[in-house]
């Protein structure tokens, strides 16, 4: 008896060394809230999907726990057969410029291997946590290598504040994480970085401590934006990961009025509701789009003119019927001499389309 239990302790221990972690569901799930905690020193990670499709990029995401815990270092590996490994890409010195962010690693000689092993480790060698590691069979970087990113110069009026210290905690490098959020606003009302866009050269971004959200000023290619402390401190209540969300969402809205076309011919921002209600709109669509809204506020009811969510949430809306609605949408903008929701609609889906019927389909498909 006693010779059986020391056998199967063997046995096991034997297995434990062995046996690398595969799958591991909290990587995949596109929620960098679940992670995974390894160990010190080299972690190797196994991806075995038996993939069928060759992988052109991938991205790692940094967790909710402190810098010290990220990735720096990291080998993927690609195999055929889970024996024979081959290194398809390879990282050094990397630094995430926020809590729960991603990097983007496109993969220079792709091939249809069918498992994938990383090999991460910390920088100082502390216990490795990652939040998500993603792969896609597209190369994600195509098109956007040579985005023209602003300079940040940013600023924090009220150091003192608790929203100003509990941003640091989430944000490391504000002026990285604000040029990552300008490039993603791109990549959702352009095509490509060779379309034609506003010249933003700078972003003066300031945490000020005063009772508001956040808004925008300036014209490019200079442009400021606000971020207001005590709103960080009301989002932070909840959770880092609530406050990351916010931050990203607000980003986002603040962005698109750096990048986004303004209507043509119908006055202007303060003196005409269509002007006001098409900025806000498409502002707070690119949001909706990028995931930053909580979906399930979407509700039947009010009117396309009503700005903000309620006409960004038909906007988005309507990548249901084209994937590309938002950027068509906005090309409207750019184009039409006289802008009007109208107008746009017939652009974007012919003659016989109108803003009420689309909008009265929307509110069918909300009150299902
Ligand atoms: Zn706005």
């Amino acid at each position: 008896m006693k010779s059986y239990v020391l056998m199967s302790i063997g046995l096991l221990l034997c297995s434990c060394q062995a046996k690398l972690p595969v799958n591991v569901p909290e990587l995949s799930d596109g929620n960098p809230t679940t992670c995974f905690v390894g160990t010190k020193g080299v972690n190797k990670v196994i991806f075995d999907q038996q993939y069928t499709a060759p992988f052109q990029s991938y991205k790692i995401y940094s967790s909710g726990e402190t810098p010290a815990h990220d990735p720096s270092a990291w080998t993927l590996k690609g195999s055929f057969d889970g024996k024979n490994w081959v290194v398809v890409d390879e990282r050094k010195d990397q630094t995430f410029c926020s809590r729960y962010q991603e990097i983007l690693c496109p993969i220079t000689q792709p091939s249809n291997y069918k498992q994938y092993m990383l090999e991460a480790s910390t920088a100082a060698g502390d216990t490795l946590v990652l939040g998500d590691v993603l792969f896609f069979d597209t190369n994600l970087d195509a098109n956007w290598e040579n985005f023209n990113y602003p300079d940040v110069d940013f600023k924090v009026l009220d150091p003192e504040t608790k929203g100003a210290s509990v941003y640091t905690g989430l944000v490391q490098d504000p002026d990285a994480y604000i040029r990552f959020h300008a490039r993603k606003v791109a990549e959702i009302l352009f095509y490509t970085d060779k379309d034609t866009m506003n010249d933003v050269q700078k972003i003066e971004y300031t945490l000020k401590d005063y009772d508001g959200v956040s808004a925008k000023g300036g014209t490019p290619p200079v442009i400021s934006i606000v971020y207001s402390t005590q709103h960080i401190e009301k989002s932070a209540n909840e959770s880092l990961y609530k406050l990351d969300f916010e931050t990203r969402g607000v980003l986002y809205h603040e962005l698109v009025h750096a990048y986004q076309f303004e209507p043509k011919g119908i006055g202007s921002y303060s003196t005409n509701k269509t002007f006001w209600a098409c900025i806000e709109g498409l502002a707070d669509a690119v949001r909706a789009q990028a995931g930053y809204f909580d979906m399930s506020t979407r509700k039947p009811g009010g009117n396309w003119m009503d700005g903000y969510r309620t006409t960004g949430f038909f906007i988005q809306w309507l990548t249901t019927k084209d994937s590309d609605a938002i950027r068509k949408f906005h090309e409207t903008v750019r184009d039409l001499d006289e802008w009007s929701f109208d107008k746009a609609m017939k652009r974007m889906f012919g003659e016989d389309a109108s803003i009420e019927g689309l909008w009265n389909e929307y509110q069918a498909f909300l009150s299902k």
